[in-house]
């Protein structure tokens, strides 16, 4: 048995799929070689390094579609599945001709194949930065500048529940003006606003209060192409949003989803 065959024998022993007698003869070799004892090692380390410190990603439905469409005979059900299946019946000698690459790429796929692209897989999903989509990024920014107000106690710049004061502060501070209404009847009431900066330029902010919790909504000018954003729930805080009469409006709070969707809807 050469030492490449060993090594891909290590691998299949680590993952607890090699069968006795393969596994008896892999001990006699590694008895008697220092180079397969160290792939071993090193390839336990990292298995076990991987395990200790990656995350759990499941893999998209359409991952998981296209691997089972290069298996033959497989099927893909939504239910988290082993990364490798029991090993396949152990065949005594390949054939020669059409059948024998099936069963070799069976094999290969089954065995190291299959290891190598899951290792390949949770490289990816560690080593990949999750990028937040642009309103990601927004949600992100929106929710920090929440967050900064709440903790600095700069919530207020004007403190009213008068729209007719507080429309007329922003002006001369932006240079739009944003739609400014109380809706302490439906139970969100104005608390007053303060300026902002949000993407580079500076935003509006009306702050409202709903019962104990403080409710940001962050509104400037929208260009044509703005679609309804989708929801995002960060750091225990939703952010809600909508565009509407040329505006942008993002809501921010600790309140239950479904009262600071009613407020997106009155805005
Ligand atoms: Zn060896």
């Amino acid at each position: 048995m050469d030492c490449e065959e060993m090594c891909r024998r290590i691998v299949l022993a680590l993952d607890g799929e090699l069968d006795a007698p393969a596994e008896a003869a892999l001990d006699a070799h590694l008895e008697a070689c220092p180079a397969c004892r160290q792939f071993r090692q090193t390839h336990a380390t990292a298995r076990a390094a991987l395990r200790r410190a990656a995350s759990y990603h499941r893999a998209p439905l359409s991952l998981r579609e296209a691997i089972a469409g290069a298996l033959p005979g497989a099927a893909v059900d939504d239910e988290p599945r082993p990364a490798v299946s029991a090993p396949p019946p152990r065949r005594p000698v390949a054939r020669a001709g059409r059948g024998s690459g099936w069963f070799f790429g069976w094999r290969l796929l089954n065995g190291a194949g299959l290891v190598a692209a899951a290792c390949a897989a949770i490289a990816l999903a560690v080593l990949l930065p999750q990028r937040p989509s642009a309103d990601g990024r927004l949600a992100e920014a929106v929710v920090a500048a929440h967050a900064r107000a709440q903790l600095t106690g700069h919530a207020l710049d004007v403190a009213s529940s008068d729209r007719h004061t507080v429309k007329p502060w922003f002006s001369g501070r932006l240079d739009f003006s944003p739609p400014v209404r109380d809706f302490g009847e439906r139970g969100f009431s104005l608390a007053g606003a303060r300026l902002d900066y949000l993407e580079r330029r500076a935003v509006a902010v009306l702050v409202y209060r709903h019962r104990q919790h403080v409710i940001d909504v962050f509104i400037w000018p929208a260009d044509e192409t703005a679609q309804r954003p989708p929801a995002h729930t960060l750091q225990g805080y939703h952010v809600l949003g909508k565009t509407a009469s040329g505006m942008n409006f993002r809501a921010v709070s600790d309140v239950e989803a479904d009262d600071l969707q009613q407020l997106v809807d009155l805005l």
